[in-house]
């Protein structure tokens, strides 16, 4: 199926063929068809699987058609709701661009700056608003801007903003917005909370899901080395000067973390810039800009500002500190392998951090391999790890891991992990066999 044969209008087909898009990915496939015919949508979909115009492309010609017949004055008519700021201003963009042939304004609008270009935009007209929600519910109550006209709302990343303590202020929107409109959810993951939150926002869904999120991992080869926490920027310095990494995401449990790793890798010569809370928006938006247009190789990022990071062609992401929540592996890797390109994913596991890795690999149902690296296996067999890991380690068990790691639905790229380095974990995934 090609993009015309989805009754896409000409103004946005050739702006997909500026974009270089040859053919929809699954979810627009799916979705767009069913948005221009009206109706709600319920996804399942991470950031890098097209979602993004599998839900602006239908608002984008609705508004447009619409505006051919009724001529209406620019007022909002269209808002997506995303959890951060990166997000919003990607989606942004993505507007700008599938829109580029209409005559439709977009806006957008982010906490942590001054608001007054915003609101500046605001007042010239906008048509389709993407905001994030503090920034937004400030400017209602400033009286800066109605939803009493939005025909059209998303809310992206739904899991995120949950996650990020966004719910009720998600709630008081809705609350806003007519209840005569067209609603979207786009969620990665669907815990409870969000489908109680879809069932009070959206009128008769249709449930629409891309491969399940274990599933789009699977063009990423993925391994984990054991490293001492005093080793890993050494470790990592090492890695870095394989020239085959040529734009790598390191991402850092926390902020000062992500400081220290920078900081260290100046020391080293190697160019990195941080991007997490505690940067301003300026330098945030600049380290992001360097490193989309490869101007920058190593960027060092914590969750949450890497979250909705949209790079093509990024090759490496590394995991510095395991994550503790094990979705947020799968968000991580998702920033690498974007729209069906491969990419590596590498991970460095602290004794204290084999706990998380058991749980990532429990949720992703299959075994990291694990890599060791020559040139420094004999100070790596002097680390704490391998140290207590090889010392309970007896052979029979080591024997009966090597048996019995077939997942169901391992991956082609799977290769054995050197067993000497599991052992007590060893024990503990046995269960996950059963
Ligand atoms: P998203 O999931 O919306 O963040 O999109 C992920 C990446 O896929 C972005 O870089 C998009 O530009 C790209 N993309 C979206 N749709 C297509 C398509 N049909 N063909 C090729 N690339 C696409």
């Amino acid at each position: 199926m090609t993009f015309p044969e989805l009754k896409i209008i000409d103004p946005i087909l050739k702006a997909l063929v500026t974009k270089e898009y040859e053919e929809p990915t699954p979810i627009q496939l799916e979705a767009i068809p069913l948005l221009l015919e009206g109706n709600d949508i319920l996804g399942s979909a991470q950031t890098g699987t097209g979602k993004t115009a599998a839900f602006a492309i239908p608002i984008l010609q609705n508004l447009y058609l619409q505006k051919q017949i009724e001529k209406s004055p620019r007022i909002i008519k269209a808002l997506v709701l995303a959890p951060t700021r990166e997000l919003a201003l990607q989606i942004h963009d993505n507007f700008k661009e599938y829109g580029r042939n209409l005559d439709l304004r977009t806006a957008v609008i982010y906490g942590g700056v001054n608001q007054a270009r915003q609101v500046a935009q605001l007042n010239q007209g906008v048509d389709i608003l993407i905001a994030t929600p503090g920034r937004l519910l400030d400017l209602i109550q400033q009286k800066k801007l109605t939803l009493a006209n939005i025909a059209y709302f998303v809310l992206d990343e739904a899991d995120r903003m949950l996650d990020m303590g966004f719910i009720k202020d998600v709630h008081k929107i809705v609350a806003m917005i007519p209840t005569k409109r067209q609603t979207m959810l786009f969620s990665a993951t669907m815990p409870n909370a969000i489908l109680n939150l879809a069932n009070e926002i959206l009128n008769q869904p249709k449930r629409v899901q891309v491969a399940s999120e274990s599933a789009t991992i699977d063009k990423i080869e993925q391994a984990v080395y054991f490293v001492d926490v005093k080793r890993k920027t050494d470790f990592l310095i090492k890695l870095l000067k394989n020239p085959e990494m040529k734009s790598v995401l390191v991402f850092s449990r926390t902020k000062h973390g992500a400081n220290k790793i920078v900081k260290n890798l100046l020391l080293a010569g190697i160019q990195a810039l941080a991007i997490h809370g505690n940067k301003s928006q300026g330098a945030r938006q600049e380290a992001l800009f360097q490193f989309k247009a490869k101007k920058l190789r190593v960027l060092v990022a914590t969750d949450i500002a890497a979250r909705g990071i949209d790079i093509d062609e990024l090759s490496h992401v590394i995991n510095y500190d395991l994550p503790e929540v094990p979705e947020t592996y799968i968000h991580r890797m998702g920033r690498t392998g974007r729209a069906g390109l491969g990419g590596d994913a590498i991970s460095f596991c602290s004794h204290d951090e084999v706990k998380f890795l058991q749980d990532i690999e429990r949720h992703i149902k299959m075994v990291i391999p694990v890599k060791t690296d020559p040139t420094h296996s004999a100070n790596y067999g002097n680390s704490s790890i391998q140290t207590k890991a090889s010392a309970s380690l007896k052979s029979s068990e080591s024997t009966s891991y090597q048996k019995k790691i077939a997942y169901p639905g391992k991956k082609k790229n799977y290769k054995k992990p050197e067993p000497k380095f599991y052992s007590k974990y060893d024990n503990k995934n046995k269960n996950l066999n059963k």
